[in-house]
């Protein structure tokens, strides 16, 4: 561990033992050679009034079962981000209260690396939704022409915003519905029956 008040920075150095045997990320065969390693970093947690960070030569493993060459998942981290998975946690929870350039601040880092943390989370939820218990799905006039839609399940409505031509093949039959997306989308005037 390094710390540096003048620069109020606290910096964790990890190592991986020699002989540390690891299994391949992209299809679990255990035992792997290591081809190499990555020097990777991670913003983590600030520790009172400084900045924490984690640092690591990260091995890469060359797997001969699925010929690919992977870097091992570290356990303070997943793939693919800069942040430690408890920063990852203080900053979504940020999120659900506060602009994203505020929350941005806290770890000193562009906006687009907290979106980008958000993203992945949010991609995740969705995929773990469950939609079949929906009953009824309502268009959002007012919201044209970006175009919205909310499925009305109890206790909360969800909302998504797909394109047109994707909610007009997924919920509505030709004929009625060409007409009604003409309105919709502003041909008709928002709110106007269509012709
Ligand atoms: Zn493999």
């Amino acid at each position: 561990m390094a710390f540096d008040p003048q620069s109020g920075r606290i910096d964790f150095h990890r190592a991986f033992a020699s002989g540390t045997r690891c299994s391949c990320p992209q299809c679990g065969a255990e035992h792997p050679p290591v081809h190499n390693t990555l020097e990777r970093d991670w913003r983590h947690l600030n520790c009172f009034q400084f900045q924490a960070s984690i640092h690591a030569k990260v091995p890469r493993v060359r797997c001969g079962t699925c010929a690919k060459t992977t870097q091992v998942v570290v356990p303070w981290a997943r793939p693919n981000s800069g942040f430690s998975l408890r920063m990852e946690v203080l900053l979504v929870t940020l999120c659900k209260t506060m602009a994203v350039s505020q929350v941005a601040q806290l770890p000193s880092v562009s906006d687009g690396r907290v979106w980008h943390t958000l993203d992945h989370y949010v991609d995740q939820a969705h995929a773990q939704e469950d939609f079949s218990t929906v009953t009824s799905v309502g268009l959002d006039e007012p919201l044209f022409p970006s175009f919205s839609a909310s499925f009305h399940k109890e206790p909360h409505p969800i909302f998504f915003n797909p394109p047109p031509p994707l909610i007009r093949e997924a919920f509505c039959p030709a004929p009625l519905v060409s007409g009604a997306f003409c309105c919709i989308r502003g041909e008709g005037g928002p709110g106007r029956l269509p012709p």
